[in-house]
């Protein structure tokens, strides 16, 4: 369970730092809201725990721009005592608790635990489940739902489906594909990474031709686009 801390008083962050990693929690520290925008566009958390007053950018501003692409993280806000419009805001724009300061350590651990207990159940049926269009991928299960209706991928396809989704909107190389799916010891051809292409295109495009999702990048690589 990896939670990002956002918070610029030092004394606090050392203080939240120790105790969550006492609870075997790994913690990424940001001590400003631009800081901890990069590292959640980054880095995957399961949870944030995010000071309001902060310099520059406020954790309401934070909270806001997180949630315009991802709604599920649980956001546990740390706010100035007696501030309740700052606890609504808050809990207005996409927060799922608050607690204020200064708070009781065990309670604040106990709010954590909460959290993640509640978002586990979502995360945990979510997981492996990836949805583009109307097609539907269970990694799970390799089997997966698309214009040809229901699909038993094969090992090596869920490995590929899963490594260019994962990298979804970038350019993944063949040398990186092949490292992934088939590790270092046998070597297909570039040949064959196409044929496996052709057959996403096949399962899961309106038009094969004329790919929305699967694209081939000329000379470098191949890109899932979602
Ligand atoms: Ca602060």
């Amino acid at each position: 369970m990896r939670i990002l801390l956002v918070e610029d008083e030092k004394s606090l962050q050392s203080l939240l730092l120790l105790n969550l990693q006492a609870e075997g929690y790994e913690v990424k520290i940001a001590e400003t809201g631009k800081e901890a925008i990069q590292l959640f566009s980054r880095e995957s958390f399961q949870l944030i725990i995010l000071d309001i007053m902060l310099p520059e950018m406020d954790g309401i501003e934070v909270c806001r721009r997180i949630r315009l692409s991802d709604q599920k993280t649980p956001i546990l806000f740390l706010t100035a005592r007696d501030s309740s419009e700052d606890r609504i805001q808050g809990l207005r724009i996409g927060g799922d608790d608050y607690l204020s300061k200064p708070f009781v350590l065990e309670e604040l651990l106990l709010r954590v635990q909460n959290l993640l207990r509640r978002s586990g159940a979502q995360f945990k049926v979510m997981k492996n489940v990836f949805v583009f269009g109307s097609n539907e991928v269970n990694f799970d299960t390799y089997e997966a739902t698309g214009k040809v209706g229901k699909i038993n991928l094969t090992k090596i396809e869920a490995r590929l489906l899963k490594m260019l989704i994962d990298h979804r909107n970038e350019v993944v190389s063949r040398k990186q594909i092949l490292h992934t799916v088939w590790g270092y010891d046998v070597y297909p051809s570039t040949r064959t990474i196409d044929n496996f292409i052709m057959s996403f295109r096949k399962y899961f495009e309106d038009d094969s031709r004329n790919p929305q999702y699967f694209h081939s990048v000329r000379g470098v690589g191949y890109k899932f686009v979602s």
